[in-house]
Formats: C-alpha cells, sequence, structure tokens
C-alpha cells in the first residue's frame, strides 16, 4: 500500500485529494495546521497530524517512508498574504524550500506540488502556456513563482524532480463561502441563496478560467501516478475565459433567481485576464479538464 503525504489536506482542494487517494486504497498522511482548513475536511481514514510545514522536526517524523508527496499547504488568498506579506511568505515559499530540503535526501520520492495561475500576473498573451515569461503582481503570485524556481533548482542540485501545477481559478462543493477570502464562485453561491446583491471587484469585465474541483483532483492523481524526470510545470485550467459579469449572469441563470449586481474598487493585484492553454496537461498526462461551469455549479447546489 502506498504512504503518501499531503499537506494542506484539511483544506477546500486536499480534502478532495485525500478521499479519492483513500479510495484507490493509499494510506494517507495529513500534515494541516488548520489555518484556513477545516479538520472535518480530513476524512477519518487519513491519519491527521495538526501542524505547520514549517515545523522541521513534524515534517521529518511524517515523512519517513512515504511513496509520494502532495504538497497544498498555502495561504492561499491574493488578499490574506496583501494584508500579512511576511507570514504568508514563510509558509508559500520557505515553507515548500524546507520540503525540498526534506526530500532532497530521499530524491526518489515523487513530488506534485501547487502552483498558482497568479504566476502569470501581467502576462496577458492568451491563452496563457507555460513556456510564457511570467510576471506575478501579487506577493502571492511571486512565492508561488519562487517555488517553481526552487523545484528547479532543486532538480539542478539534488536530481530531485517535481510536477508543479498551476491551478486556474478552482471551485466546488465545500468552498468556504464565509471567509472574505474565498473564491467567487462561493461567494456569489452565498449571497445568491442569502437574498442579497453580488457584489464585483471593479467593472466585473476581468477575466478567469474557472476549473472544477474534480477536474484539479484527477490532474493530481495522474501528475502522481507518473511521475515527472525533471522540474515539470502545467496548467489546470480549461481554456474557457469568463468574465465575473458573465459568471453572474450564468450563476443567476442556474438558481432561477436574480440579485442586483454592486459594483466595488478593483482589488490591489489582480489580474485583467485570465484563460489557461491546456495542451502541454493533455499531452503529458491525456487529461483536458472538461467539466462546464453549468455542470459544476450544479454541484455547488446539490
Ligand atoms: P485552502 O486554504 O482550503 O487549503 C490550504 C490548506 O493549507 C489549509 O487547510 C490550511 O489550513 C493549510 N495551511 C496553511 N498554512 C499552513 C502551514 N504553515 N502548515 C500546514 N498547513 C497549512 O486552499 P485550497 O483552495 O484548497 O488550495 C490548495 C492549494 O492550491 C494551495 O497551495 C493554493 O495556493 C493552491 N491554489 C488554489 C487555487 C484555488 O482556486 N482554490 C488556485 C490556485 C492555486
Amino acid at each position: 500500500m502506498a504512504k503518501i503525504l499531503v499537506t494542506g489536506g484539511a483544506g477546500f482542494i486536499g480534502g478532495y485529494l485525500c478521499r479519492r487517494l483513500l479510495a484507490e486504497g493509499a494510506e494517507v498522511v495529513v500534515v494541516d495546521d488548520l489555518s484556513s482548513g477545516k479538520a472535518d475536511n480530513v476524512p477519518a481514514e487519513a491519519h491527521f497530524v495538526r501542524g505547520s510545514v514549517l515545523d522541521p522536526g513534524l515534517m521529518a517524523a511524517v515523512s519517513v517512508g512515504i511513496d509520494l508527496c502532495y504538497h497544498l499547504a498555502a495561504v492561499a488568498s491574493v488578499q490574506r498574504c496583501n494584508a500579512d506579506l511576511v507570514a504568508s511568505h514563510q509558509t508559500n515559499m520557505a515553507g515548500f524550500v524546507g520540503l525540498i530540503e526534506l526530500l532532497a535526501s530521499s530524491p526518489d520520492v515523487p513530488l506534485v506540488y501547487a502552483s498558482s495561475a497568479a504566476v502569470y500576473g501581467a502576462s496577458q498573451e492568451l491563452p496563457l502556456g507555460e513556456q510564457l515569461r511570467v510576471e506575478p503582481l501579487s506577493p502571492y503570485g511571486a512565492d508561488k513563482r519562487g517555488c517553481e524556481l526552487h523545484a528547479r533548482a532543486a532538480f539542478e542540485v539534488y536530481g530531485l524532480a517535481s510536477t508543479g501545477l498551476r491551478f486556474f481559478n478552482v471551485y466546488g462543493p465545500g468552498q468556504d463561502p464565509h471567509s472574505p477570502y474565498s473564491g467567487v464562485i462561493s461567494r456569489f453561491a452565498d449571497r445568491i441563496a442569502a437574498g442579497k446583491p453580488l457584489t464585483i471587484f471593479g467593472d466585473g469585465r476581468q477575466t478567469r478560467d474557472f476549473v472544477f474541483v474534480g477536474d484539479v483532483v484527477e490532474a493530481l492523481i495522474r501528475a502522481g501516478r507518473d511521475p515527472a524526470k525533471s522540474a515539470e510545470v502545467f496548467n489546470v485550467c480549461t481554456g474557457r475565459e469568463v468574465s465575473i459579469l458573465e459568471l453572474a449572469d450564468t450563476m443567476q441563470t442556474a438558481s432561477g433567481i436574480d440579485r442586483e449586481i454592486e459594483l466595488a474598487e478593483a482589488l490591489k493585484g489582480e489580474v485583467r485576464r485570465s484563460c489557461g492553454d491546456t495542451s502541454a496537461l493533455e499531452q503529458r498526462f491525456g487529461l483536458r479538464p472538461t467539466t462546464t461551469l453549468a455542470e459544476g455549479l450544479l454541484g455547488l447546489r446539490g
């Protein structure tokens, strides 16, 4: 039975990943400090260790005998990173560098880690492809890019191969709608259900590539099954560009309820357009995320 370490396994995406790994017969060890995740997201069959990826002793102990490591732990909100720069940098980059140091002594353990479309930042050559020169616009994006660069350096220096997955805007049931840092889809769903207006930051013409959490988990699973030979990086996206106004409209139509839309001041560090190229993921893992927004939104209502 494969023993798999999942950092951030109590988070939104991590909880889905753990359930899938357990269903496939793996032994799952989760490390999460519950700073944004919930213990309830960790399946009872997983071995849950509450603690930080910044604790080297704890990380060394949980890594003994692992066959694969998924690193998802992060301060996953652009706004929270803006507001808490040093602490978020510690987790988002120093935490990753610590993990590399740990895994460098056993470079046969494959590493799959969460990067983000936020690395593209000011790059506006759509669809965004992995070969583009990236220009992060936020501390969060800068740290995710830093992780990719450290992953590359770790391959050169220690022979540690890794797969970085640049998730675009992930959504699905179970995303916390109550946090001010939640994704726009869970916030809209919550406002529609509560009979409140939908708040859009900026003019609503900014675009995103929304990818369903089930497709993201599939990408994680395939990357774990077919480990990298070097420091590889792939987009996980749909290749469909959706404006926030269009999203509000689609969600209102899906729910059959119309809510007023109010525009608020644009957020700092927000990218204007985002839509990823799916071809590298498809070529490498035979996977193209196919869940449409309409299909994925149905899951939110369930
Ligand atoms: P999440 O906040 O639900 O999960 C992150 C988890 O990491 C949480 O459970 C949190 O408690 C944990 N964590 C934070 N700091 C920690 C630390 N120091 N030690 C141990 N655990 C810690 O976010 P998510 O949406 O599930 O994101 C998972 C990963 O995917 C993150 O790396 C995030 O940056 C990345 N990502 C997410 C999206 C998205 O749209 N959700 C998009 C791009 C990238």
